[in-house]
Parts: C-alpha cells; sequence; structure tokens
C-alpha cells in the first residue's frame, strides 16, 4: 500500500520557477494521492526555491521539503543525488514521481540504487487498477505499450513531457520545511563553467511549440527548373519558424547530408531528427515537407495529435494513410504562400 507520495522536482534553467514538465509530473502526483487516499510531499532542489513553492502552494501537498543554496542551484550528480536522497528520507516516501528532465535521467537512476528501489523512466502516465498503482511506457521505438506494476519500494517514476495536464492553480505562501545536507569535498568537484549549445538546439528545438514543422531531404533536391535552392529553403523554413513559433524536425535523410557534405539547410543537425532513429516529440499538430513519409520517419509522428504534409509525389508515404491531409503540391510556392498569410495576419 502506497502512503507517502512524494513529486521531486528541481528548478528551471533561470533558477527562479518550475518547468513545465515538473508541473506536469505535480498534476499527475496530486491525483494519484487523491486517489489512493496517501499523504503528498513536494520536494525541491535549487538555490532559492521560495517562488517556486509558493507558485504550487495550494496543490493539496500536506508537506514542502526542500533543499537549497548556491550549492544546489546548478546541476550536478553528486550535489543532486544528496540532496534528493534526504528529500526522499525525510518524506519516507514509498513511491516518488519526478519530471523526466536531462538532469533527473542521469540521478534518480543513482537514488533508486542507494534508497535500494526501483525507477522507470520515460513514463507516459501514473494510474490506480484495483487500489494497485499501474505505470505505462512505450517500448521498441514508441510501437508497444506496456502497463506494468512494481512491489519493491520506493519506486522512482520519471514521467514524460506532454503526458499530463500540467498543474495551475492559484500561488500561495508555502511553508518550506529546509532538509540541511553537508556535501563533502567530493561532491563539490564538478562545477559549471558555461553553456555552450548547438545553434539548432537552442533556437529551433521548441518542445511546448503547437507546431512542429518538419523538413526532408526534398528541400534540398533538384526542382522542376533542374536545380536545388537550398538558401530559397533555408529562407522559407527560417521564416516560417519566425512567423509561427513552431519547432523544427528533419528526417534521416536530410540530417544525415550534412555528414556527406552535399548542399544543406546550415541550421540542421542530428538532434533535429525525428523517428525510429530520432526523436518523438510531442505537438498537438503536424507539418511534414518534402519528406516522403517512410516507416522509420513516421514512428516518431507518434505523439502528434493532427499531420499534415505536402509533397510533390501523390504516391509518397503519407499518402498511404500516414497523414490525416496530404497537399499533392509544391513545398516551395506553398510554404512562400504560407509567410506571406501570417505576414499579414501578424501586421
Ligand atoms: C533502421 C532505419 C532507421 C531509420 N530511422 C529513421 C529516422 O529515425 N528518421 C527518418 O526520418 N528516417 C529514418 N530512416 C530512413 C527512412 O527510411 C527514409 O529513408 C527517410 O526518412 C527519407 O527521408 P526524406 O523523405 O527526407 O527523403 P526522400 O526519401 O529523398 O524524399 C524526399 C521527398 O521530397 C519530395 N519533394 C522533392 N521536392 C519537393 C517539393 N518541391 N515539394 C514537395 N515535395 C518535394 C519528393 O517527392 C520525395 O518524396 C531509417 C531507415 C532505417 C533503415
Amino acid at each position: 500500500m502506497i502512503k507517502n507520495i512524494l513529486l521531486l522536482a528541481h528548478l528551471d534553467e533561470s533558477n527562479s520557477g518550475l518547468p513545465k514538465i515538473a508541473l506536469e509530473a505535480l498534476g499527475a502526483a496530486a491525483e494519484l494521492a487523491h486517489q489512493l487516499n496517501a499523504a503528498l510531499s513536494i520536494g525541491l532542489i535549487g538555490g532559492d526555491v521560495q517562488a517556486a513553492a509558493d507558485s504550487v502552494a495550494n496543490s493539496g501537498a500536506q508537506r514542502q521539503l526542500a533543499v537549497t543554496g548556491p550549492e544546489f542551484a546548478q546541476p550536478r550528480f553528486a550535489s543532486d543525488l544528496l540532496a534528493a536522497d534526504a528529500l526522499c528520507r525525510a518524506a519516507a516516501a514509498d513511491l516518488i514521481l519526478a519530471p523526466a528532465t536531462a538532469r533527473f535521467l542521469r540521478v534518480l537512476p543513482g537514488l533508486a540504487h542507494r534508497l535500494n528501489g526501483r525507477v522507470d523512466t520515460h513514463i507516459t502516465s501514473v494510474q490506480v487498477v484495483d487500489g494497485a498503482v499501474c505505470a505505462t511506457r512505450w517500448f521498441y521505438r514508441q510501437r508497444i505499450e506496456g502497463v506494468f506494476q512494481r512491489d519493491v519500494r520506493p519506486w522512482i517514476l520519471l514521467l514524460d513531457s506532454g503526458c499530463h495536464e500540467a498543474y495551475n492553480g492559484p500561488s500561495g505562501k508555502a511553508a518550506i520545511e529546509e532538509i540541511a545536507v553537508a556535501l563533502p569535498p567530493e561532491a563539490r568537484r564538478t562545477t559549471i563553467a558555461g553553456i555552450r549549445a548547438p545553434k539548432s538546439d537552442t533556437q529551433t528545438i521548441r518542445p511546448d511549440a503547437a507546431v512542429l514543422f518538419v523538413a526532408g531531404a526534398g528541400w534540398t533536391k533538384k526542382q522542376p527548373d533542374g536545380k536545388s535552392h537550398p538558401d530559397e529553403a533555408e529562407a522559407r523554413i527560417l521564416d516560417f519558424l519566425r512567423l509561427s513559433g513552431a519547432s523544427l524536425g528533419g528526417s534521416k535523410s536530410l540530417v544525415d547530408l550534412s555528414g556527406e557534405n552535399q548542399a544543406v539547410l546550415g541550421f540542421m543537425t542530428h538532434l533535429n531528427q525525428v523517428g525510429q532513429t530520432g526523436s518523438t516529440p510531442r505537438h498537438p499538430k503536424g507539418l511534414s515537407t518534402c519528406c516522403h513519409g517512410e516507416e522509420p520517419h513516421v514512428v516518431g509522428w507518434r505523439f502528434i495529435n493532427e499531420r499534415r504534409a505536402i509533397n510533390l509525389d501523390p504516391n509518397c508515404g503519407w499518402a498511404r494513410g500516414k497523414a490525416d491531409v496530404l497537399y499533392v503540391a509544391d513545398a516551395f510556392e506553398v510554404m512562400f504562400k504560407v509567410n506571406e498569410l501570417l505576414k499579414k495576419t501578424q501586421a
């Protein structure tokens, strides 16, 4: 029986509030605590967590625990691990829910080992079935959905983004219970000197965008005039991203071209690749352009609710039931028109 649920979270990159994915995990934790009649605690890690704690003061959590101070502001395996360990023990947690951020995906498997518990990552939902907690995740690149339970406690679940509605109750004044953690010198050895992020990651990958825009190798292929037009392609795509705020994905063929020194879109890297050997982003809508829609690519569209595609070929993969709407048209022309309309609307 689960008595104590802990929602574990760290501050966002600006070190002020909670990232959206943490609020989604909190939404799931609060729902679960209600269904199980279990106590809910929130455990925060960060430099100064008061504002973040206030923002979730009315979430129904009985306790707000925190490990704070400048040493806990930056992500670092050793200090995050000790902080998370102290919070879990203070909350006597048997079920720990946490957002699947890069920071926690590194640290919480280590926490499970320290607590002699178990951890599961990439969880997409948590439910109560006949009084037992069941977690769901995908296997084999989102082709098989597994639902499972575990007896071992504590059980740590890292929830993927976009799978639960984010908690958005009114803020209040939180009474924080500070948990003291003394860091030994070996837990302070790593410090962050600065962040160097690939251009495409910072500028074009936007997980919270309403639309995913995917570019395929067709943008770099010879067009009806017998020539390729990479500059024009780049302008069309960047204009659309700027005007719409969409996130950018790429097909494997397109991102691989950069490795073969062919004419490519300069802002596209392997980080943008969507598919079986790429990512599986979550967005309400997706628009595929100049991309054939082959199965290994379409696997990455598993969580796009509404799919549209533009392709010159009426027999492309999208036409075989993989897109809700297929425009058989020239993507250069369509995106030019779309951008003009967006400019007009915004003016
Ligand atoms: C094990 C394995 C794993 C793979 N994993 C992935 C993966 O993770 N992600 C992925 O994307 N692929 C993956 N692939 C590759 C995949 O099978 C396809 O080869 C790839 O997705 C094709 O990319 P593309 O559609 O951009 O290019 P192409 O197949 O070259 O298609 C280009 C398309 O552009 C269209 N076109 C050209 N000009 C225009 C225009 N002006 N307007 C409109 N349309 C135009 C053409 O009609 C054509 O359909 C994998 C393959 C294997 C074997």
